[in-house]
């Protein structure tokens, strides 16, 4: 693997610098965003609290997102299982006084404004069967992640979500002048894409407050050992600091080779690849739907539910997961990525946090799945059309998950490999 380390910096920055400019100008759509945010918190509360389930009641999230929660309620149903919030405390905007959070960011990804926000999370969710209470999970004022997204250009008017073509919003629900799109008054809302919340290190190893104190006692002890050792053999104490410094700076640099192996800085170097054959590629934006599309896998009473999301057989990794009732993302790290004359390929490693029903109890699980995505050569928007609906390529009507992705009209499988990523390839650990 050959890197250009100074365009990697280079293109990093430059992103950077865009949304950091962006998020500057786009601050006054954050009441927008942080009303959507709360509009989730109440419909999804209302989704679980509720016995059927209904056709999409949620008009604050894409399709992706709603297409879990239908499945996991599914699921829940099939299992006797209910959840239920307790509370879940709001997104206050405007901020509190002397508050840091909510925190809001915006990108661009060529037909939607993205706008992260960081908030820190409060709720009590209970799972719960014949009234007795089977698991409670309640976060305090941890610091969560909404990815949300909406139909409009850098500058803050309309565009058709399908072409990207600007107008108004009536000559857009009108159908799109460049297109023909019709759109619904509600696609131009802001929408929740994705929930994440991320497992902090301290929560997954339970670290010992003593590595605290005895891993830098013992750095501390070592460099006195050092000095005694070079100043026994005559060498100047300043030599002796520049030797010692030269080897600290040696054992960040092995670190650092780790951490490009397995970290974070790989994950810069395949984002950076990426964003050369797409420049508006989100990693937010990716990671929610990626997160979406594994719930919906790890929900699905049949293969035929997911069959859109993944090339390969899922059945057998779907029958060993019908005891699961929460799928979470918490961690991952993106591998590598290619093209060849047909298709871009992205390699992934996903961590996620399962709550299976088993013996009559909930019990947490962490599985490590390496995932090789596709997606057509030439897709360049990660958020494509995804966010609303899919239209059908043969004959343009639109088409819906809950049918397996298959077009009511003229039969047609959806072939979201020319719209979106798809698992072409999947390994568990
Ligand atoms: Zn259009
Ligand atoms: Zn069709």
């Amino acid at each position: 693997m050959k890197t250009n380390w100074s365009n990697v910096i280079k293109d990093s920055l430059s992103q950077v610098g865009e949304n950091l400019k962006l998020t500057q100008e786009c601050q006054y759509l954050n009441q927008g965003f942080a009303d959507a945010i709360n509009r989730y918190k109440r419909e999804t509360a209302h989704w679980y609290d509720e016995k059927g389930t209904k056709e999409n009641p949620f008009s604050s999230v894409t399709q992706n997102l709603w297409y879990q929660h239908y499945l996991n309620k599914k699921r829940l149903n099939s299992r006797k299982i209910g959840i239920h919030y307790e509370y879940m405390r709001p997104t206050s905007f405007p901020k509190e006084e002397n508050q840091r959070l909510p925190f809001f960011s915006y990108a661009h990804d060529g037909k939607h404004m993205l706008c992260t926000v960081k908030d820190s999370v409060s709720y009590k969710k209970v799972w719960y069967r014949n009234r007795q209470i089977l698991w409670a999970e309640e976060p305090k004022n941890k610091e969560g992640h909404y990815y949300l997204m909406q139909s409009k250009s850098p500058a803050g008017g309309y565009i058709c979500p399908n072409c990207a073509n600007p107008g108004t919003l009536e000559s857009l629900t009108d159908g799109c002048d460049y297109c023909g799109t019709k759109f619904h008054l509600e696609d131009f809302q802001e929408k929740v894409s994705c929930f994440y919340l991320p497992e902090t290190p301290t929560q997954t190893k339970n670290r010992n407050p003593i590595n605290y104190i005895v891993i830098p006692l013992f750095f501390f002890m070592m460099g006195l050992f050092i000095m005694n050792v070079l100043q026994a053999r005559g060498i100047s104490l300043l030599s002796g600091w520049i030797i010692l410094i030269i080897g600290l700076l040696l054992i960040a640099a092995v670190m650092e080779i780790i951490n490009l192996k397995n970290g974070a800085s790989r994950t810069t170097v395949t984002k950076h690849k990426l964003r050369q054959s797409d420049p508006f590629f989100s990693e937010e934006y990716f990671v929610g739907n990626l997160t979406n599309k594994l719930a919906s896998i790890h929900y699905a009473g049949h293969p035929e539910e997911v069959s859109p999301f993944a090339l390969c057989d899922l059945s057998n990794y779907i029958e060993a997961c019908r005891d699961v009732v929460e799928c979470r993302l918490t961690s991952y790290l993106l591998k590598d990525f290619f093209t060849d004359e047909r298709w871009q390929h992205l390699k992934v490693q996903t961590t996620l946090t399962l709550k299976r029903d088993i013996d009559q109890q909930i019990r947490a699980e962490r599985r490590k799945l390496n995932l090789h995505l596709i997606r057509g050569k030439n897709l360049f928007t990660s958020a494509s059309n995804s966010a609303i609906v899919y239209t059908c390529k043969g004959c343009g009507a639109s088409i819906s998950l809950l049918n397996g992705g298959k077009c009511q009209y003229c039969g047609k499988q959806l072939e979201l490999q020319y719209y979106d990523w798809v698992i072409l390839e999947y390994e568990c650990k």
